[in-house]
């Protein structure tokens, strides 16, 4: 059954400039580096992961930064907004605290009765905080930004798409219910997931297609607890007719990936094992860790990939 679903486990991006890319998501989001590896298919390319301080599903952001990448443009077919949680009352902070740090694209908005802030990420990332009351997940302390203002997780994700109907069917069938429309936009819910359980469609027939690149959003994870429960969702998802990956070993998670009606990439991960199960929880995201396979590679990466941040 689908409704194993517990909202979103992580989003992935692509961006031009390790070293930026990590200097903002640590010092201006104040997230946590969870983890410091590479791309499994690519591994002269990081894979970088910034959560809160324990690595929850539901918080993760994850970046492939590729040197060279030309800047994507936004478009029909992707998560065009990724929106992160804050405490009520939290705006005016992050709107100096951004401001400050020179971030550009920054403006208010009530979207569904929720007030919001957008702003632009290193490549023109699509980003919103939102004020939502009641969100008990621990934030990460260890940042610039101080404990009762600093990110909770994510608290939804648009999809901008041409036409809704297909990718709305879907989450529905995995477990999301609208609970709320504003013009061209749906808001649909997970209740009782993992806090990180809204997504948004926001539907532009006149929309050209999303030329992806640095800034974009490579693909959005969905949360089930465990490989039982991934089996049983692969499975729904295959008599629905969708052409899904094998389960893949992405060390720490269990990976399915499917196109959703619309263009947008999903994927299904687990929440075990989790990303202290080849590091100390103290020390998260410090050490350059490899996947197996690549380990032979470590002298050559430790050379050649670019130095980011402690
Ligand atoms: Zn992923």
């Amino acid at each position: 059954m689908l409704n194993a679903i517990e909202g979103i486990h992580h989003i992935t991006s692509m961006a031009r400039d390790a070293a930026r890319t990590d200097a903002f998501h640590t010092k201006v989001l104040g997230l946590r580096r969870v983890k410091k590896t590479v791309n499994f298919d690519a591994p002269d390319v990081y894979h970088l992961y910034y959560a809160n301080g324990s690595g929850q599903p539901g918080t993760v952001m994850t970046y492939f930064p590729f040197p060279n990448i030309i800047r994507g443009v936004r478009g029909a077919g992707e998560v065009s907004t990724t929106v992160f949680s804050v405490p009520e009352g939290s705006l005016g902070f992050w709107e100096r605290h951004l401001a400050d740090n020179g971030v550009t694209g920054i403006r208010r908005a009530e979207i569904l009765g929720e007030s919001r802030l957008y702003f632009d990420g290193v490549d023109g990332d699509g980003f919103a905080l939102a004020e939502a009351s009641g969100d008990a997940r621990e934030p990460w302390t260890g940042a610039a930004v101080p404990a009762e203002h600093a990110i909770r997780g994510f608290r939804s994700a648009t999809l901008l798409l041409r036409d809704s109907g297909g990718a709305r069917e879907l989450l529905a069938l995995m477990g999301f219910r609208k609970t709320g429309s504003e013009g061209r936009r749906l808001r649909l819910e997970r209740a009782g997931g993992n806090g990180a359980d809204i997504v948004e469609i926001e539907a532009d027939s006149a929309a050209a297609p999303a030329r992806q690149g640095a800034g974009s959003v490579h693909h959005i994870a969905f949360a089930v607890a465990d490989a039982a429960a991934q089996r049983s969702v692969r499975e729904a998802l295959v008599q629905e007719g969708f052409q899904i990956t094998p389960v893949i070993d992405r060390d720490y998670f269990l990976s399915v990936y499917f196109r959703a009606p619309g263009g947008v990439l999903f994927e299904i991960a687990t929440d075990e094992p989790g990303f202290a199960r080849d590091e100390d929880l103290q020390h998260l995201g410090e050490a350059l860790k490899l996947p197996r396979q690549h380990e032979h590679l470590r002298p050559y990466l430790e050379r050649h990939l670019p130095a980011i941040g402690s």
